[in-house]
């Protein structure tokens, strides 16, 4: 083979080797940019994030369904019985976020019952839409004194306000926010899950339940985006508190008032949606009028 024919084969497969590497090369880095924008791009929420709020027909859960529609969310207002006042709360939402897109619809599910809450949640997944925040908010209280609480007084409480933050929790994770890598998770627990409380250890027990919960999610769930927080109102006015003697707990309360629903749904609000809290994660956020550091 003669040196000039050598040198051309030479010059010939160099060309190819480069056009090879080059070929190799683009894909893998566009396919490098694809995955950090998408990344970046899956950090923000869509103009009118998906949020789920449990038992929203009333109190704290109407109160909060309110704020996060007037931010321009697509809420889901769920309720165990009250359909009536659901729909109500839902008709609120549009009214007020009008201009902002926010709107509403309700949906029906016992937040203790392990189907119902799957259901709900392919449901939501179908008609409105992959879930971006979920507020477990629906509880309920069965008080009486620790020696004499029924059996089904302690696991009712239990069912609701530990085992329903855990199942609503899960569905929305692994249904939405573990493909989308975004999401924020609020449970409302209680100061009473701190401190304790007489008559309440079944209520103190479910929210002592959820801190811990909470922090253990936060855990699992932040390697997809996810921040989980709580929550820890003490008095507030709602159903829940209307038959409470105020006399005996004001003394108490540093700042001498219960607080408002709209109060929570405030700090909720922030905690579901605002940028700053997007490196928040794992804690229990105390609104309660100083009740947990004593009276001055
Ligand atoms: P509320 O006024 O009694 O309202 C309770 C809500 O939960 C209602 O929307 C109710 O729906 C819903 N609910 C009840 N059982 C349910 C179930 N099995 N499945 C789904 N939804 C159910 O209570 P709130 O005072 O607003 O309390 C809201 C949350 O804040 C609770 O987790 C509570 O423990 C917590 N919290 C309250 C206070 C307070 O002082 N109020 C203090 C600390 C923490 P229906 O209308 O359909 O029955």
């Amino acid at each position: 083979m003669s040196t000039r024919r050598t040198r051309l084969l030479l010059v010939l497969a160099m060309a190819f080797l480069c056009s090879v590497l080059s070929f190799v090369s683009k894909p893998a880095l566009s396919s490098r940019g694809r995955v950090s924008l998408s990344m970046a791009a899956k950090k923000d929420f869509p103009a009118n994030p998906v949020a789920v709020v449990t038992g929203a027909s009333r109190g704290i859960g109407k109160a909060v369904a309110l704020a996060l529609g007037d931010a321009g969310c697509k809420v889901v207002v769920n309720y165990a019985s009250n359909e009536a006042a659901a729909q109500a709360v839902c008709e609120e939402v549009k009214a007020r976020a009008a201009v902002k897109g926010g709107t509403a619809v309700a949906m029906k599910a016992d937040c203790s019952n392990f189907d119902e809450i799957t259901a709900m949640f392919q449901r939501i997944n179908a008609e409105v839409g992959s879930v971006d925040v979920l507020v477990n908010n629906a509880g309920i209280t069965r008080d009486m004194l620790a020696i004499m609480m029924k059996p089904t007084d302690f696991t009712d409480v239990i069912s609701l306000n530990l085992n329903g933050v855990f199942f609503c929790s899960q569905a929305a994770f692994s249904s939405s926010m573990m493909k989308s890598k975004r999401g924020r998770i609020i449970n409302i627990a209680s100061i009473i899950g701190q401190i304790g409380n007489p008559g309440q250890v079944n209520y103190a027990a479910a929210k002592g339940g959820v801190i811990g919960m909470t922090r253990a999610m936060a855990k699992e769930f932040g390697g997809r985006n996810v921040c989980v927080n709580a929550v820890c109102p003490g008095f507030i006015e709602s159903d829940m508190t209307k038959d409470l003697n105020k006399d005996a707990y004001l003394p108490n309360i540093p700042l001498k008032r219960f607080g408002t629903p709209e109060e929570v749904a405030g700090l909720v609000r922030f905690l579901a949606l605002d940028p700053a809290a997007s490196y928040m994660s794992g804690h229990c956020y105390d609104i309660d009028g100083g009740l947990a550091i004593g009276a001055t």
